[in-house]
């Protein structure tokens, strides 16, 4: 099968199906009212023991006292509680429906309530309500299928029908090693976290889910979209010597890890990692980075089914902070909406949530959130070189208030006699091309620039960045989004601030040249790119590049950007060139 390959690397393994993807509840009437509840008696009985050997030992809790309700003792009262089980059980003796019909309605009622409700720990029930009663439901069925909390096996291959903050969480767990989705794009922070974690991942294969068994044999091929179920012997011979060359590759690579940056006339450059968790933390730490460039801590919120206290998150900080032994780290400050939702957290519904209430817009409307965010940030401030970043800036005044929050919050931290670093630096994400636009004015108000070429594709392009059948435009070639990144950069330099790229871009092989070229001197890149990264710009030098970055300046289409770039730049994604040694 062939669909759209998102995340490089060939994988091959035992296809995971989560089997609540497998989970499709009909109404039936049935003549035993009475034997059905039975079965529901049955079901519930089972599904309270298999969660309370699934969470067994499970909450591991930081700080006792600012931690969330656990989720065994969420999920164990639910199955418990007289009154979701009484009006299961009425509704299949009042009506004669089937008990998974049952349950499923029942459900979906108490899980509006809870959605309706104001407080955010409350409106988290409603998933839980959602995850217990599916879990009913899967036993009513007989479903077959992984649960990944108890699945032992190593190297799983994803296979799921849409990716949502659940398959964000789902490819974040170490037996899962690569992802194929019906659906999906290269932009969507899924795909995102595959890369980063280097799993390979094929997008884009309508009816795959349905195609193959959970414990299929699978291979993944993310460098050009191919996807193998139940492959014969010749095709497993041919990908496992593609992996060779490709674990060869990166071991030539290996000869970058710790050494400076440099290009080839001698120009210093900055590689840093992006990280979303403990493990991109310690792939940075592996190949000897030079920093956190932007750390998404939205994942420490995405992956809690509570509002992380501040003790919670100055620990997680405090961690990355320790493990980077010095080397900076960029926090930036909570990123959600869009496909970043987490389910505990009042958001309005939108009708188009990428233009809406998200980033700093949210954490501005919830002080309450953002200052303990930020107190937890400068915190870990004690500990290491700590800026705070802010992203989804699109005008001066949101940089202001978020500086006037970071100024309180020091006040409050010195009334305390907390320590922290009181230089710690302020930055903003140019992903707007608003902020691209007057980030002369922004670069005043703030310590530094980093360009978040992800979003600004979406933003430039008007273009929704999960928008599969859209994505022609979604590209990082356009003429338009190249200017607005040379913009950028070049009112950085005026300014006198650094600059840095954040998104995708910064690691793509046919573009980092031409950034070099720009004037671009520090890259921040999945923790995966970095070391390809330094190799390609310690090839450089930067009158050429300099002169193919006004070349491509000047070409009028992304696809005649992207041929440009392809003359000039394919050896480096196909890796031919042994490394040189500097
Ligand atoms: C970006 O928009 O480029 C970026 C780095 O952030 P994210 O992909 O998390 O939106
Ligand atoms: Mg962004």
């Amino acid at each position: 099968m062939k669909g759209l390959g998102v995340s490089p690397g060939i994988v091959m393994g035992q296809v995971y199906v989560d089997w609540k993807e497998q989970l499709e509840i009909e109404k039936d009437y049935v003549d035993d009212a009475e034997g059905e509840v039975e079965r529901l008696n049955l079901a519930v009985a089972t599904a309270s023991e298999e969660i309370r050997q699934l969470y067994a030992g499970e909450t591991v809790v930081v700080d006792k006292d600012e931690a969330g309700p656990d989720l065994y003792r969420v999920h164990g009262i639910m199955l418990g509680d007289p009154e979701f089980l009484g009006e299961i059980r009425d509704m299949i003796v009042a009506q004669n429906v089937n008990a998974e019909w049952a349950v499923k309605t029942v459900a979906e009622k108490f899980a509006q309530v809870f959605e309706n409700m104001d407080n955010d720990c409350l409106k988290a029930r409603a998933d839980d309500v959602k995850d217990v009663s599916a879990r009913v439901c899967r036993l009513l069925l007989h479903i077959e299928g992984g649960d990944l909390l108890k699945d032992e096996r190593e190297g799983l291959i994803l296979v799921c029908k849409s990716m949502g903050t659940a398959e964000i969480s789902l490819i974040q767990k170490n037996n899962i090693v690569g992802l194929v989705c019906e659906e999906g794009t290269i932009g969507s922070h899924a795909t995102i976290m595959a890369r980063n974690q280097h799993k390979p991942a094929v997008v884009g294969l309508s009816g795959v889910a349905d195609d193959v068994y959970h414990g299929d044999f699978i291979i993944v091929d993310g460098n050009n979209g191919d996807v193998f179920i139940n492959p014969d012997e010749e095709t497993i011979r041919e990908c496992r010597a593609r992996q060779k060359r490709e674990s060869l590759f990166q071991e030539q690579l290996r000869s970058f890890a710790g050494r400076p940056a440099c290009s080839a006339d001698g120009v210093l450059l900055k590689v840093y990692g992006n990280a979303a968790s403990d493990a991109d933390i310690k792939s940075i730490v592996e190949v000897d980075g030079h920093g956190v460039g932007l750390y998404r801590t939205e994942y420490i919120y995405l992956t809690r089914a509570h509002l992380p206290a501040e003790g919670e998150q100055f620990w997680e900080y405090k961690k990355a902070m320790l493990a980077m032994k010095g080397r900076p780290v960029v926090f930036r400050t909570l990123d959600i909406g869009g496909d970043k939702i987490p389910s505990y957290l009042s958001m309005p519904e939108e009708k188009n949530p990428a233009l809406g209430h998200r980033a700093i817009r949210y954490s501005l409307s919830r002080v309450d959130i953002f200052r303990s965010q930020i107190k937890a940030i400068l915190r870990a401030s004690a500990y290491g070189d700590v800026s705070i970043l802010l992203p989804l800036i699109s005008a001066i005044d949101e940089v202001r208030s978020a500086k006037n929050v970071i100024d309180d919050v020091k006040e409050e931290l010195r009334r305390e006699g907390t320590p922290f670093n009181p230089r710690t630096k302020v930055g903003v994400v140019v992903e707007t091309p608003s902020a691209a636009v007057i980030s002369d004015l922004i670069a005043r108000e703030c310590d530094f620039l980093s360009i978040g070429s992800n979003d600004l594709i979406q933003y430039t392009m008007a273009v929704d960045r999960l928008a599969a059948a859209l994505s022609y435009l979604y590209s990082p070639f356009s003429p338009s989004v190249l200017r607005l990144v040379q913009t950028t950069i070049k009112n950085a330099a005026t300014a006198g601030k650094p600059v840095s790229l954040c998104g995708e871009m910064a690691g793509d092989p046919l573009l980092s040249p031409i950034l070099f070229g720009m004037g671009l001197r520090s890259f921040s890149v999945n923790p995966f790119e970095m070391l390809r990264t330094q190799w390609i710009l310690s090839l450089l030098k930067t009158e050429e590049m300099r002169a193919c970055a006004d070349e491509v300046l000047n070409l009028a289409t992304a696809e005649e950007i992207h041929r440009y770039c392809r003359e000039h730049f394919s050896r480096f994604v196909s890796g031919d060139y042994v490394p040189t040694e500097q």
